[in-house]
């Protein structure tokens, strides 16, 4: 075991594990609903489950809870599946809440026949002024002392579709007037004549979330069914029906649901940004998805690592947004490459430079790196420097170019500015510089030093690439209780094009996904939107933490 402390879970499951408890070690499962993609709120569920099981010993089943035949659908089911993989996880077992709907229902056949369910043809409203208030005892369904027999007829019934939506529910017979409003005869199946993503139209009854969880949980004989917080009101439910059944007593368990500044979570409010076309799809990198992450450029390991740091907690609370992009800085510091890249350009001719000469450049992929390799950079009389890094009246501590400033090119000489051109407006449209030929970098015997460094690209082999900045999704930074309004603080800047930037030629062999530094601008990965005329670029994150606080 690793020598950090435990947090809660992992105490419950290591006193479990030392008191003999799970000879066969442990098994958790991830339950997501297909009824959208996964969030970072989902990566932290999935590295608390899988990593329980990794580091006590066990498995974890991933078991899509399929019960809602009308939100479901295989295109969520396949992106799930692929962002758990992607996470860095396997799990033991693929499975289906609707494989076991056969088994749900002799589940339910039993409690009827114990006298502990019953048919009630009472409508929705009925039933919810029936469940009387938290201070106040609810009163009985007229139907609520039915027969054993006459139950199983209509709960029979009911299965053959001889009734129509919202005619009839099977509920669990409890207490009316329990202090847990959950325990107030719960629903245990409504009929929806609708056709299921897997199970097509055999059934038109479907299990309430509370009746199938925790039977699922006990057929797979999970041994730690961990849920988020709002479920704690729930167990006792669980622990009733798994009690009644005589089933395999799974265990559940609630940690605080992962909170992210600047965001939305809920899938349904995820749906509407996708929707209403807030975003371009689920995997918009302002999104805060699985996927959207993974386009944007965060890696499985700074995700894992986030998960980590927020640790398990009791109690919910809000992580801002920043710490997941010091996680991914922290990452991408050891392992993106270099390169440069010009976002605001502007043209250096170096006077004193043959102007039919490419000189192929050694450059360091990255200074961090276990083992440093270089990769060639051309280097000719034209380059592209970022337009502000060029004064026409610099301030006294201006380590850049202004007239008579020396700076070193990246990776090649020192240059001297030497003179500038404007257009009628005084807009700079051309920096002139002389290089120093001994002052090549690797090999420099001009004893001249120099206190800034700045980025260019060749002109005549730059490769011109478009830069999508992202930032905030929205401009609050709680949004939990905003609920729809939440639209209404979208960050009108959470996009910024760049339309025309360019790049050193070597990007053209980049991959969809590849980590890269562009040098002092920020760290990027190449967009799926990439063709072969056109680079696209997305900004993971900027190199510092550079929110106004
Ligand atoms: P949402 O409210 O975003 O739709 P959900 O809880 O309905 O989420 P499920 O697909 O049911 O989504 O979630 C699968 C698992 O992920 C559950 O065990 C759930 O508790 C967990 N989970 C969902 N959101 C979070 C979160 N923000 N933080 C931690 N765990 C979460
Ligand atoms: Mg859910
Ligand atoms: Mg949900």
């Amino acid at each position: 075991l690793k020598p950090k402390s435990l947090n809660f879970l992992e105490e419950i499951v290591q006193e479990g594990i030392a008191s003999g408890k799970y000879p066969q070690g442990i098994l958790t499962r991830f339950p997501p609903e297909p009824n959208g993609y996964l969030h970072i709120g989902h990566a932290k569920s999935i590295c608390l489950n899988f990593g329980l099981a990794q580091r006590f010993g066990g498995g974890t089943n991933l078991r899509f809870d399929d019960t809602n035949p009308v939100t479901e659908e295989t295109e969520y089911v396949e992106s799930i599946k692929k962002d758990v993989s992607w996470l860095g996880f396997t799990w033991a077992k693929e499975l289906y809440t609707s494989d076991y709907f056969e088994d749900l229902y002799q589940f339910a056949e039993k409690l009827i026949t114990l006298s502990f369910a019953y048919v009630d043809d009472s409508t929705a409203a009925e039933i919810a002024a029936q469940k009387g208030t938290p201070t106040t005892p609810g009163t009985h369904s007229p139907f609520r002392n039915r027969s054993v027999e006459e139950n199983l007829a209509l709960f029979r019934d009911m299965r053959a579709g001889k009734y129509a939506d919202g005619e009839k529910v099977l509920r669990a017979k409890i207490d009316m007037a329990h202090p847990n409003m959950h325990m107030r005869d719960p629903l245990m199946y409504r009929i929806r004549h609708v056709k299921h993503h897997r199970s097509g139209d055999k059934w038109c009854i479907y299990p309430m979330y509370d009746f199938a969880h925790g039977q699922s949980d006990s057929i797979e004989e999970i041994t730690h069914s961990i849920c988020t917080l709002e479920f704690d009101v729930h167990r006792p439910l669980y622990d009733w029906f798994l009690d009644k059944l005589g089933i395999f007593p799974s265990h559940q368990y609630e940690f605080a649901r992962l909170n992210l500044s600047h965001t939305v979570m809920s899938k349904r409010k995820l749906l509407q940004l996708v929707n209403e076309k807030v975003v371009n799809g689920w995997d918009d990198p302002r999104m805060p998805t699985i996927s959207g992450l993974r386009r944007r450029g965060f890696t499985p390991a700074s995700i894992r690592n986030f998960c980590e740091r927020i640790g398990v907690a009791k109690r919910d609370n809000l992580i801002d947004l920043s710490l997941l992009e010091f996680c991914i800085r922290e990452d991408l510091n050891k392992s993106a490459d270099r390169v440069m890249a010009v976002l605001d350009p502007i043209k250096l001719v170096i006077t004193n430079y043959p102007a039919d000469k490419t000189e192929d450049l050694q450059i360091e992929n990255n200074p961090e790196a276990e083992v440093i390799t270089k990769r060639s950079v051309p280097f000719s009389n034209e380059l592209y420097i970022e337009r502000d890094d060029f004064m026409i009246d610099p301030p006294k501590k201006f380590f850049r170019l202004g007239v008579g400033l020396e700076v070193r090119l990246k990776g090649a000489y020192i240059v001297t500015c030497t003179d500038f051109k404007a257009d009628a407006e005084g807009n700079v449209t051309e920096v002139h510089a002389e290089y120093i030929p001994e002052s090549k970098s690797g090999q420099d015997t001009s004893g001249v030093s120099v206190k800034g460094t700045i980025h260019w690209v060749s002109v005549a082999h730059a490769v011109a690439a478009e830069v999508r900045n992202f930032d905030r999704l929205l401009i609050v930074e709680d949004a939990s209780e905003l609920g729809d309004d939440f639209l209404k603080f979208i960050n009108p800047e959470s996009l910024q094009i760049v339309p025309k930037v360019y790049v050193e030629p070597g990007l053209k062999a980049a991959e969809v996904g590849q980590a890269l530094q562009f040098i002092r601008k920020g760290y990027y990965s190449l967009d799926p939107d990439s063709t072969s005329d056109k680079l696209v670029f997305n900004r993971t994150v900027t190199l510092k933490d550079t929110w106004a606080k």
